[in-house]
């Protein structure tokens, strides 16, 4: 079983690898650089999501590509960190949550690999984005570790690149959002159609404005992040030595339904 580590903003090199080694994949949508390497014998293919440097803003982050490269690569189950703001008081600056829904406001973005034509239409069922299976083991295995996680919350995602103003946090907050970040949509809908089970570790950097005492800035997620580092790659590193091989989830056939002249991603290279 290969896993793959999405790491979002704060969190650029995997660590811990053994026989680490740069790639450059090529897919249909553009080169993605992985790194590859072991883990108390399971292989891992890391992905900084920003790039390396974060040279890469959330609405120009080419998601089809990455997630088509951790697939090709042949990656079944994927872990991905999110720096995000909290909609919620009881979800606090530091705390981790286990998000299980989303709701999108993202405005630019390809959301699919289905675009029509030879590849076929997918509406592919959202009722449990984040596969379940993988959510709930990762919750035992922070059990374990006495490493505490939130359950479950709603990801509300923004198309960024700039912050959400006070009401639009106010707004969010009343839709049902926990949490705010700017990647997890179309990230986990395209892991879904390409048959992945993924989970996503929200790491909460600061409240969303209005809520938090001042002003937001990119200087104060990095300094949480940089502060919660070593719990996260405690937390991935113990989920990517013990998640079961097995997969009694429906994540590997979400994309099973296509409409006419449809083909399975696995059969696309
Ligand atoms: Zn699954």
């Amino acid at each position: 079983m290969k896993i793959g580590i999405i790491g979002g903003t704060g969190f650029y090199q995997p660590g811990l690898l053994d026989n680490e080694k740069d790639e450059v994949l090529r897919t249909p949508y553009g080169d993605v650089n992985l790194k590859t390497g072991c883990y108390k014998g399971r292989q891992v293919v890391f992905l900084a999501r920003h790039g390396v440097r974060h040279t890469v803003p959330p609405h120009l982050v080419n998601y089809r590509a990455n997630i088509w490269a951790l697939h090709s690569s042949g990656v079944t189950k994927v872990i991905a960190t999110a720096a995000v703001g909290s909609l919620n008081e009881d979800m606090r600056p530091g705390d981790i949550v286990l998000v299980d829904q989303f709701i999108d406001f993202t405005k630019s973005r390809p959301q699919t690999f289905f675009e029509g034509g030879e590849a076929g239409v997918l509406h592919v069922d959202m009722t449990h984005p984040y596969c379940p299976e993988l959510r709930s083991e990762i919750f035992q295995i922070a059990s374990r570790n006495r490493i505490p996680v939130h359950r479950c919350g709603t990801y509300a995602c923004t198309e960024g690149p700039r912050y959400e103003t006070p009401a639009e946090v106010r707004m969010l907050r009343k839709l049902g959002g926990d949490v705010v970040g700017m990647t997890s949509v179309p990230e986990v809908v395209l892991a879904r159609e390409a048959g992945l089970c993924y989970a996503a570790l929200a790491l909460i950097t600061n409240y969303g404005a209005g809520i938090s005492p001042h002003p937001l800035s990119h200087r104060e997620v990095l300094d949480a992040m940089e502060r919660a580092q070593e719990v996260l790659r405690r937390l991935i590193f113990s989920a990517v030595e013990q998640v079961r091989e097995e997969r009694h989830c429906s994540c590997a056939s979400a994309a099973d339904e296509l409409g006419s002249l449809g083909r399975k991603t696995d059969q696309e290279e």
